[in-house]
């Protein structure tokens, strides 16, 4: 079988602007694979390129076997969902779902039988004599989706579609994506500069930075085995130890990570166990979250942030755990994950 998509060597330059710098990745037919990064990072671009609404600068890339160059967006067999949606406000639901066969010619009655299907995929089957302005900003989410299944491409594109969402509703898109992708089983490409809806909703994930790739791997792996400092800070902000403070714990100047949640908190001048490595600091803030809280303690010249449950806090590390009181960090060796860069 094909991928769904290849890229291979794919640069996309706006003058001085490398928006794409040389990338070469594979997406699998049926693979739910998220492009992550913060902004600028050429997530869109690369969405556009896949598309055809932009071609590369240098390097090629095949959509479903097939080189992609030449193939305008209307003969790819693909459809992209944008972040604003961009409904036809004096066209009722229907309409603007059936919009896409209407320029391709499909009569009336074909066309309409095929977006309430649509519809009804997107769980929003009785709104389609509506507007968009009598729709909530979810509703309008899900009507930009059945639009883009409405010709049953086999490869969906989707840019940052929950961005406009509130956190609630967010979460419950998310789930109902997931569920989607498993229905339709064709190969979803989606676009987030969010890393815990990457987490959440991948099968894989290529973490994008200043238009290249750090690292493309699980969600699992991408968090417990950051290969680059980038990735371990975006993806769970994992503390990362630099390459000074490194080689006086660890006789090697390479930098390493190391979670909040896998760093005990000790009082200062406790006396370090046989094989776990520790330092001292002194608190800087202490942040509630409930269950659990969150100290941040300067460590010589870096911050390093340790998560210490409700319980622990209230023990007799209380009297250390204040802002100013100092504190002895410590973690196993196994809890350090190395750097490349
Ligand atoms: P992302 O989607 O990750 O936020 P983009 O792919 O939209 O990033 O943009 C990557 C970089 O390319 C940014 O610096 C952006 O300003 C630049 N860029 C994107 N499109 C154009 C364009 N048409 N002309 C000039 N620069 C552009
Ligand atoms: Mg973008």
């Amino acid at each position: 079988m094909p991928a769904a998509i290849e890229f291979k060597g794919v640069s996309r330059h706006y003058g001085e602007v490398r928006a794409l710098d040389g990338v070469s990745f594979t997406v699998q037919e049926g693979e739910f694979f998220s492009m992550l990064g913060p902004s600028g990072s050429g997530k869109t671009t690369s969405l556009r390129l896949m598309a055809g609404f932009e071609q590369p600068s240098s390097g090629s890339l095949t959509l479903l076997g097939r080189e992609a160059a030449g193939t305008p967006p209307y003969e790819r067999d693909v459809n992209t969902v944008f972040q604003d949606y961009a409904l036809f406000p004096h066209m009722n639901v229907l309409d603007n779902v059936a919009y896409g066969l209407m320029v391709k010619k499909v009569p009336k009655a074909a066309r309409h039988a095929m977006a309430r299907e649509a519809l009804a995929m997107v769980a929003l089957p009785d709104h389609a004599q509506r507007t968009p302005a009598q729709l909530s900003g979810g509703q309008r989410q899900r009507v930009a989706l059945a639009r883009a299944l409405v010709n049953r491409p086999r490869i969906l594109l989707l840019d940052e579609p929950l961005g406009a969402l509130d956190m609630k509703l967010r979460e419950q898109m998310q789930m109902e994506l997931k569920v989607l992708h498993r229905k339709l089983g064709i190969t979803f490409v989606y676009v987030t500069h969010d890393q815990g809806e990457a987490l959440s909703m991948s099968d894989r994930i290529a973490v994008f930075n200043h238009g290249k790739i750090e690292q493309i791997a699980s969600p699992r792996e991408l968090y417990h085995q950051p290969r680059t400092r980038f990735v371990a800070d975006f993806v769970g902000s994992a503390n990362v130890i630099d390459t000074t403070l490194a080689h006086t714990l660890t006789g090697q100047p390479r930098a390493f990570a190391v979670r909040q949640e896998n760093i005990s908190v000790l009082p200062a001048g406790t006396s370090a166990t046989a094989g776990r490595l520790q330092v001292e600091g002194e608190v800087l803030a202490i942040q509630f979250l409930g269950a659990n809280q969150r100290l941040e303690v300067q460590v010589g010249d870096q911050v390093i942030t340790a998560m210490q449950t409700e319980s622990a806090a209230a023990s007799d590390l209380a009297a250390h755990t204040q802002p100013g009181g100092r504190v002895a960090l410590s973690w196993a060796p196994q809890h350090m994950v190395m750097l490349d860069a």
